[in-house]
């Protein structure tokens, strides 16, 4: 698989062997509400694992919480609540979340507050190779003794230097250094050799990713705005600690525009996860998130939005056309071809940098197709028996997921439509018309007339 490489600015393959593909996640710091941002992050890594896995490869996914810093010891004073309040609330409230957005459950999330002791194992060996540095605020790493610093940003010493001075700590040695610790003995802290305090960000991320995953792990991934300096900062400390490279490739995914406006806290536009899943649906979000590079910006807008909801709807016809074939036997037109050819199509596009914008516009031209096919009840037992199997491979990678009946709700909607059929028949149409609308109601379920009385069904996502 090719994937385009921050680091090296070339296109890299990923290098597969028998063992486990190693993806590590920069996750979120729990301390408010996630937001559309996370969501297509998540879902962008979401596809990646459900593709790698599609393929027979094995894959160790992690993605941390960041659940001791700053952001959440403020806000934990301000509600005057424990810490451990405010960083579970937001926790549990993430997970919820992913599980509706259809994420795989197969992710270890460890969280900082339970890897300290590793931290402080990693401190205490930067300090003693002379990366780090202790002085009365806390433990700083010596970013000039790293000599591949701004690798991955591609920043110069000298731009970094002009930002780095609005910071000042004056018991830095140098503005760019950074710090593993900060020395505090207000609660929460934990004890080390140097003195009471807490971790820095950035060493949170090194010490999980080594732990868990060792090194050097295949892919690390996260938002564009981590490139600098928390993985930048990643690299430093991680590279000086082991001696080894720390991540063979780096996958950075775009920010997302609200509206051609850069989503932020001070313009006031954030859309948390639960605000988009609730208006549009989890399966609206997920193809809106993957109908952009995942590189580039993504654009949350109404049009954008009512196009993606547009494609859910085809696909959710789609699903129930395959589900319910024309009962004969026939095979009007080739399907296995057809439907591999998409298939291997789709493949392709994901191997060349992860394209899911192209792979989606291919499955998007299949599921019409398919639909004009259902329309002209060219959809037989035969061809549904071929392409469904195929079809529900493309949904699985792109982590779509069509809501279905049990087998008690089948079997009354069943009932209802042999007796809509029978009004039908009769032509008494204010009672059939009465039953599609309480099946509406009751299942949330559209029906489909076909010829000679064939009626099927297609439950659709709210809203
Ligand atoms: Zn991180
Ligand atoms: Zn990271």
């Amino acid at each position: 698989m090719k994937l385009y490489n921050t680091l090296s600015k070339k296109v890299d393959e990923l290098q597969i062997n028998d063992n486990h593909i190693k993806i590590y996640l920069c996750g979120i710091t729990v301390y408010d509400e996630s937001h559309i941002g996370h969501a297509r992050t998540i879902i962008v890594f979401d596809v990646l694992h459900r593709y790698l896995l599609s393929k027979q490869l094995k894959v160790k996914f992690v993605q941390n919480f960041t659940d001791i810093d700053d952001k959440i010891i403020k806000k934990s004073k301000s509600l005057n609540i424990d810490y451990k309040e405010v960083s579970q609330k937001y926790i549990k409230q993430y997970l919820d979340a992913a599980s509706r957005l259809n994420v795989l459950e197969e992710i270890h999330y460890p969280k900082a507050t339970d890897n300290i002791k590793y931290m402080i194992e990693i401190i205490k060996s930067l300090i003693d190779k002379n990366y780090a540095y202790v002085t009365v605020h806390g433990i700083y790493f010596q970013v000039k003794k790293f000599s591949h610093y701004g690798k991955l940003s591609k920043k110069t010493s000298d731009s970094i230097e002009a930002g780095a001075r609005i910071d000042v700590d004056p018991t830095k040695r140098d503005p760019l250094d950074f710090a593993l610790w900060k020395f505090s003995s207000e609660p929460p802290f934990w004890k080390t050799p140097w003195g009471t305090g807490r971790p820095g960000w950035h060493i949170e991320c090194s010490a999980m990713a080594l732990k868990y995953l060792g090194n050097p792990i295949d892919i690390h991934g996260g938002g564009n705005d981590l490139i600098f300096p928390h993985h930048e900062n990643e690299i430093a400390q991680s590279e000086s600690f082991t001696g080894n490279e720390f991540a063979k490739i780096w996958m950075h995914s775009g920010m997302v525009n609200i509206n051609s406006e850069k989503m932020s806290k001070s313009v006031g536009n954030i859309i948390s996860i639960d605000h988009a899943i609730h208006k549009w649906g989890p399966n609206t979000i997920r193809i809106l998130c993957l109908s952009a590079h995942y590189s580039k910006p993504l654009e949350y807008t109404l049009s954008n939005l009512v196009e993606s909801q547009s494609k859910w709807r085809m696909i959710e016809n789609c699903f129930y056309e395959l589900q319910f074939p024309n009962p004969t036997n026939e095979e009007p037109f080739e399907a296995l071809n057809f439907s591999q050819n998409v298939l291997a199509s789709i493949h392709n596009d994901m191997e060349n940098d992860f394209n899911t914008a192209s792979a989606l516009s291919v499955f998007m031209k299949f599921v019409s197709e398919l639909n004009n096919y259902a329309s002209k009840e060219h959809i037989t037992i035969n061809i549904s028996n071929i392409v469904f199997p195929i079809f529900r491979k493309m949904l699985y990678i792109f982590g779509l997921k069509v809501l279905e009946l049990s087998n008690e709700e089948t079997f009354d909607v069943k009932n209802h439509i042999f007796q809509r059929n029978v009004f039908r028949k009769n032509k008494e149409f204010k009672k059939s018309d009465i039953i599609r609308v309480k099946l509406k109601e009751k299942y949330g379920i559209e029906l489909i007339d076909h010829k000679n009385y064939r009626t099927i069904w297609k439950k659709v996502e709210k809203p």
